[in-house]
């Protein structure tokens, strides 16, 4: 029986937060230059993770008592932790189960996208930031282009629908393959979404200069397609275009130079069991030590709304006082 409506997640600003971010890991099997070292970051200790028990009993309590409505999971890459369809399928069967999506690199996603479907994912979120071997080789330093276009073909078999690719163009890298990888997505039936690159790379190398902006991802776009603005989605933070003459959408989500705090309803859960309420927090909560000196429901749902209700207006990447968060985007869960 469903349980009674609980007390919505707010903050000081009236934002309601009913979105769950959960980091599985923080271990990758690429390195994306914009996100990761090529070598040296450490991975948290094993210990330090949040076991599944764990793991779906803050989902639970925050979908039970927080009116958490939708969980994303992501890392790190979540597909390389074990037993994962094991923990979606538990998720899955809470008493008001979220609608639950991942975001992955797409690799080893060919093998999985039909187990997980089957244990109650819905939608799929694929990073592929270009088509091209030798620039996908360079950018991930892994030769791994293939087994992300097969992974992107299996969750469409699958119905993980509709199956979005995530960019992230870098000027002087891909930037030139913007309309292409929308052209790819428009052939295939994908929904492209390009993404601003953000101060959060775990080597702190960000550089704004080589941050495409989303006046320059819609004025490649415009060279190419005709696109018709659609109606911005609840709080989400991509903005949308129908691509004229075709049933395709494009989004883009700019994070930087267009900030959509305003409208934030998201909350983060790191591997580690730390509650941030902004991807660019530099305080967490420590719910994983709550969890482990044998904190009641109560005493956990009380420190996840104080962290809530400390949260900022939003975040300071245009200001002169910026100070990147230590935890990296890989561990914080993007
Ligand atoms: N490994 C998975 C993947 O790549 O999809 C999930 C984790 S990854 C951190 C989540 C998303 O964050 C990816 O779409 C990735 O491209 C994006 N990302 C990583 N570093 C970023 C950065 N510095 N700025 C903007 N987006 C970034
Ligand atoms: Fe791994 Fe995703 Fe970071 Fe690339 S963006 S290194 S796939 S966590």
């Amino acid at each position: 029986m469903p349980s009674t409506r609980p007390l919505p997640l707010l903050d000081r600003f009236g934002r309601i937060h009913t979105d769950l971010r959960v980091s599985l890991t923080d271990r990758c099997n690429l390195r994306c230059t914009y996100c990761m070292p090529e070598e040296g970051l450490a991975w948290l200790p094993k210990p330090e993770l949040l076991t599944d028990d764990e793991m779906l009993r803050l989902v639970d309590i925050g979908v039970r008592r927080l009116g958490i409505r939708s969980v994303r999971l992501t890392g790190g890459e979540p597909l390389l932790r074990r037993g994962l369809p094991g923990l979606v399928e538990r998720i899955s069967g809470l008493p008001d189960a979220p609608e639950l999506s991942l975001t992955t690199n797409g690799i080893g996603l060919a093998r999985s996208a039909v187990a997980l479907r089957d244990a109650g994912l819905r939608r799929v979120n694929v990073s592929l930031d270009t088509l091209r071997r030798d620039r996908y080789t360079e950018i991930t330093r892994r030769d791994r282009l293939s087994d992300v276009l097969l992974g992107l073909a299996a969750a469409q078999v699958a119905g993980l629908a509709p199956v979005k690719i995530n960019a992230v163009p870098v000027r002087g890298v891909n930037e030139d393959e913007i309309a292409d990888l929308a052209a790819f997505a428009v052939d295939h039936g994908y929904r492209m979404r390009f993404i601003e690159s953000m101060p959060l790379d775990a080597q702190g190398a960000w550089d704004r200069s080589r941050m495409v902006t989303a006046d320059e991802i819609l004025e490649r776009l415009g060279e190419r397609f005709v696109l018709e603005p659609l109606p911005r989605e609840g709080n989400a933070p991509a903005e949308e275009w129908r691509v004229v003459g075709t049933d395709s959408v494009v989004g883009v989500i700019a994070s930087v130079t267009r900030p959509f705090c305003g409208g934030c309803d998201r909350v983060r859960l790191t591997a580690d069991g730390q509650l941030r309420n902004c991807l660019f927090a530099c305080q967490e909560s420590d719910l994983r030590a709550l969890l482990r000196g044998g904190a009641d429901d109560d005493a956990v749902e009380a420190a996840w709304r104080a962290s809530v209700a400390g949260k900022g207006p939003g975040h300071d990447i245009n200001s002169a006082d910026f100070r990147q968060p230590e935890r990296p985007m890989s561990a914080i869960g993007g």
